[in-house]
């Protein structure tokens, strides 16, 4: 039998579910000023939703799931006209508000607003299929080349002070091989920059073995918003990302996972934490680290925790004494850490951080044509169809049921005899056995 690439035993399995949940997905505008190539979203003008209908979403968020933060994404956040209110509404809600951004639009000025109104963090989307819209300084620039806007903004946030920064980028096969250079990076950074999030590209292309149906309706693949004519690789999975990781960093350790919805073994979202101080990595905490800080904040807040704060990420030292008996990974980095100051007592003045490495990898077609999609969702969203019902529904395929009022089923594609394709009938109709 195929062994799990990290044997399940070694991870903790993420607590979050549909009702009780780190994250909520919140998107006040589809309006975006970029276009990146792997988007998900159709990028519409005009399209701010009214603030009264964004309290009612936050409003449904709270009557359907215990939720730690907010993610205020879109479209781009920040072109929101009540993007300061909308913060200031969320945190007196109890909630952490977390900004997904592009960033391009971020000035001191409003940074400074978003802090004032309660802002908890950030979450900068930078990578190298972006589009024109940053400008000609950061066009045609490598993932290496937009380091130097990851640190502007970075400090940028530091010197506001409070606010936790993440970045995450989408990963293509031919960008894998600058992951372990982000990774080192977000190290020499790990006072400053809190979470590297690696989301796995996925669209459909000409090969898919699949026909794409709505209810009992085919519906033609190239019109689905997120298609390319062209093949491109779309099958990246969490391990090649690790597997790539520790060509750089061999003791790279993944504590803590969500399984996929079809896959008990498929990391959806595989989570690192390391500490370090900014010239060393200690180690990589363990899974009872993380099952621990779950369970206690959830029997002292009643929810998940998703996001920390900066002032508790500088933490490191303290949690490496404070917790190396109940976790072989923290013993391990406190050990090294020892040895470290050992060399060199003045070490102990170097504050040792925590530093969070997140792989995402959506959506998987099985070859039955069921969907493999993250167990629990964290992002999902909210969504109103037709009909008037309301629902938490995966944002990464919103589109689908914007364009067609419902998630496309996958259906193999049939062969005949001579393997060609021929057309499809429809084996299930949901509708119908409704
Ligand atoms: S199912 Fe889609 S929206 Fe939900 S967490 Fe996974 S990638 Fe994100």
């Amino acid at each position: 039998m195929e062994q799990p690439f990290i044997p399940l035993d070694t991870l903790y399995r993420l607590p979050w579910t549909l009702p009780d949940n780190g994250i909520t997905w919140l998107e006040p505008t589809y309006h975006c000023n970029l276009h990146c190539f792997g988007c998900y979203r159709r990028n519409i003008k005009d399209s701010d939703k009214p603030f009264e209908d964004v309290k009612h979403e936050l409003d449904f968020y709270q009557s359907q799931r215990k939720t730690d933060c907010i993610s205020i994404a879109g479209g781009e956040p920040l072109l929101y006209p009540h993007i300061v209110e909308l913060v200031a509404e969320i945190k007196s809600r109890g909630l952490k508000p977390i900004v997904n951004t592009n960033g391009a639009l971020l000035t001191k000025e409003l940074l400074h607003e978003l802090k004032k109104a309660g802002v908890f963090g950030f979450t900068f989307h930078i990578d190298s299929k972006q589009g024109k819209g940053r400008g000609p300084k950061w066009e045609g620039k490598d993932e290496l080349e937009l380091n130097e806007l990851r640190l502007e903004l970075a400090e940028m946030v530091a010197a506001e002070g409070g606010i936790a920064c993440s970045f995450n980028a989408t990963v293509y096969e031919d960008t894998l091989r600058y992951v372990p250079d982000l990774v080192e990076w977000a190290h020499k950074h790990i006072d400053i920059v809190n979470t590297m999030v690696f989301i796995l590209f996925r669209y459909i292309t000409p090969s898919l073995p699949f026909d794409f149906y709505a209810g009992d309706k085919k519906i033609q693949w190239d019109d689905i918003l997120y298609h390319s004519e062209d093949e491109i690789p779309t099958d990246l999975m969490a391990p090649d990302v690790v597997n790539e990781i520790r060509k750089k960093y061999p003791d790279f350790a993944p504590a803590a996972y969500l399984n996929g919805t079809e896959r008990a073994d498929h990391y959806k979202w595989l989570l690192t934490e390391r500490l370090g101080t900014k010239d060393k990595v200690f180690g990589y905490a363990g899974k009872k680290l993380l099952e621990m800080t779950e369970s206690f904040y959830h029997l002292f807040k009643d929810r998940y925790l998703s996001y920390v704060s900066p002032g508790t990420l500088n933490l490191g030292r303290t949690t490496m004494f404070g917790t190396w008996f109940l976790d072989k990974g923290i013993k391990n980095a406190l050990k090294n850490y020892l040895k470290y100051v050992a060399v060199n007592p003045l070490r102990m003045l170097k504050k040792v951080h925590l530093q969070s490495i997140m792989i995402i990898q959506p959506v998987d077609f099985m070859p039955n044509g069921d969907q493999s999609m993250c167990d629990g969702c964290p992002d999902a969203t909210y969504w109103k169809d037709e009909n008037g019902r309301e629902r938490l529904v995966w944002s990464c395929r919103l589109e689908e049921q914007m364009q067609y009022g419902d998630f496309l089923r996958t259906v193999p594609k049939k062969k005949d005899k001579n393997n060609g394709e021929v057309e499809t009938e429809i084996i299930i109709n949901l509708d119908k056995k409704e």
